[in-house]
């Protein structure tokens, strides 16, 4: 959900007139009244000044803005397929959630961040419910128990938070990416570093793709490390591009049975050669995972946390009497605004 109460409230106290639509805070069990104590109204919200959600718009919706209308949102510039041109067309002034800058001032509104973290904390959590052995060390009567051990393939924000979850679930776990300066990162949540010798660090603190010799010396070295390892958790993911395979099927028939590997790259084909998107399977005794929009699983916090950062993004956008008027000086804006005025 887009905004919730507590921030509907804040919006409200500004002297913004909030329209929610009806039933929209069902998924995330927040029902119309609590907004409409919170000081909204329940309405027709696509006929407001600036329409906040969290998916892009289906066609249906982008008909319902009419021209001059500002829409935030996550808005996926960089799919193939994206509803971007029916923006323009229908001269909305639309502001991409994905598209909001890295930089200090505006880690506030960092949405991919707030909801990689949700991602990447239940990642951990599925893969310790998959498993067929226990995640932390225990000593009992009938034995002792070793820890599981767990690597991540990808730390940026999913992969840290994954990291430090499986830390806090008593497992072992490992950390690899192909920028070196994670290394450090990596050991703060107490984690240990795989250390493959390649270093692929693009702009902007991204990753560039590999070379073809790159991507095959990383999927040998992966293989034979993965056969060690009780769970596989990967979030790699390079700009625009498909995400890079790096557990191979041999990979995975290497693992023992029981073992699991969950995949945060389904959306953009996958990080695992075995992976089907949104399913979980076992192939050769082991659990592969591709679930889907993790964070919609935990609409309470994820729907917190984005609507901080939306409210963070459309304050930058009021102006004094709580007008639209985006100062497109501003680096955050004019970065993240995809389409006005018909361009
Ligand atoms: P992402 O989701 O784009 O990618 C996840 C990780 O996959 C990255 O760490 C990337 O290096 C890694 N990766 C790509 N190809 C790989 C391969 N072949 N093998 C192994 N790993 C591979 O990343 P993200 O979570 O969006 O974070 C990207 C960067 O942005 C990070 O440096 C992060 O610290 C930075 N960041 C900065 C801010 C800020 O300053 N406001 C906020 C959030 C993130």
């Amino acid at each position: 959900m887009a905004l919730v109460p507590k921030i509907v409230a804040t919006l409200a106290q500004r002297g913004v007139d909030v329209v929610v639509e009806a039933g929209a805070g069902e998924n995330a069990l927040i029902p119309d009244s609590e907004y409409e104590q919170a000081g909204a109204r329940i309405g027709d919200a696509w006929a407001a000044d600036v329409v906040v959600k969290v998916a892009p718009p289906s066609a249906d919706e982008v008909g319902r803005l009419a021209s001059g209308r500002t829409l935030i949102g996550f808005l996926a510039p960089r799919n193939e397929d994206n509803s971007i041109g029916a923006l323009r067309d229908a001269g909305v002034q639309a502001f991409a959630m994905e598209a909001i800058p890295r930089i200090s001032r505006a880690q506030v509104m960092d949405a991919l961040s707030s909801q990689a973290n949700v991602a990447g904390y239940k990642a951990t959590l599925l893969a310790a419910s998959e498993l067929t052995r226990f995640f932390p060390m225990l000593t009992t009567a009938a034995g002792t128990v070793k820890p599981a051990s767990v690597l991540v393939l990808g730390v940026g924000v999913a992969g840290l938070q994954a990291l430090a979850t499986a830390k806090r679930l008593g497992s072992r776990p490992t950390g690899y990416d192909v920028r070196p300066e994670v290394a450090d990162q990596v050991r703060s949540v107490g984690a240990s570093w795989l250390d493959l010798g390649i270093d692929a660090a693009g702009e902007g603190g991204y990753a560039r793709e590999l070379t073809d010799d790159e991507r095959a010396r990383q999927q040998q070295a992966l293989q034979d490390a993965i056969a060690g390892f009780d769970v596989v958790i990967t979030t790699a993911l390079v700009p625009g591009r498909r995400a890079p395979i790096l557990v191979t099927a041999d990979a995975v028939a290497s693992m023992r049975p029981g073992s699991v590997v969950v995949d945060l790259a389904g959306e953009t084909g996958g990080n695992c050669e075995l992976t089907r998107p949104g399913e979980t399977y076992v192939s050769g005794g082991v659990t592969i995972a591709a679930p889907l929009n993790l964070p919609a699983t935990m609409p309470e916090h994820s729907s917190e946390l984005y609507s901080k950062n939306v409210l963070a993004l459309l304050e930058l956008m009021l102006d004094d009497e709580g007008r639209v008027a985006p100062d497109f000086s501003d680096q955050v804006l004019a970065d993240s605004c995809v389409t006005r005025e018909g361009a």
